[in-house]
């Protein structure tokens, strides 16, 4: 889209499917295609756009981070503010003020049973739809040093703070 700032920056990810722009508030991941809400975007690209924040949010834990939020504001009255759809990690360390992001607020009871009866025929209609077929993964399998690399890793991960 020409008036879309998130088109118009210039990106130099070698990734055919998306893109990580640093922002002011930290990084956001974007489809390289522009497309305006989550809807729009095709599978394989929420799932890059999720794979990419994964292994930066790695990379960052290796470093020293002790929790992220991935937050995508899907809609105006959801917080978009850009018309294109971004995934923004957002750092947390302990004590950063942060938290909650958002005050919890009680819904009355017949409001809770209206958004659970949407939820749940939203669910029955994609569960009853039909099953597309996904690409198999082949896995190759790993070596001895690979599993005790993980291993450790995964050691080093859970006991971070949450
Ligand atoms: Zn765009």
């Amino acid at each position: 889209m020409v008036d879309c700032p998130v088109c118009l920056t210039k990106k130099e990810d070698e990734d055919k499917l998306i893109a990580t722009i640093k922002t002011e508030d930290g990084m956001v991941v974007v489809p390289k295609e522009h497309v305006a809400i989550l809807e729009q975007t095709p599978d394989e690209v929420v799932g890059a756009m999720f794979a990419k924040a994964n292994i930066v949010l790695l990379q960052m834990f290796e470093k020293g981070l002790q929790g992220a939020n991935l937050i995508l504001n899907n809609g105006v009255t959801a917080g978009q503010t850009l018309p294109h759809v971004a995934l923004q990690l957002v750092e947390r360390s302990e004590n950063d003020g942060l938290f909650p992001l958002w005050q919890p607020k009680q819904l009355p009871e017949d409001a809770m049973n209206q958004i659970q009866e949407k939820m749940t025929e939203a669910i029955q209609a994609v569960d009853s739809g039909p099953v597309e077929e996904k690409p198999k993964v082949e896995s190759k399998p790993k070596s001895k040093d690979e599993e005790k690399k993980e291993n450790a890793f995964m050691r080093r991960v859970f006991r971070r703070v949450p």
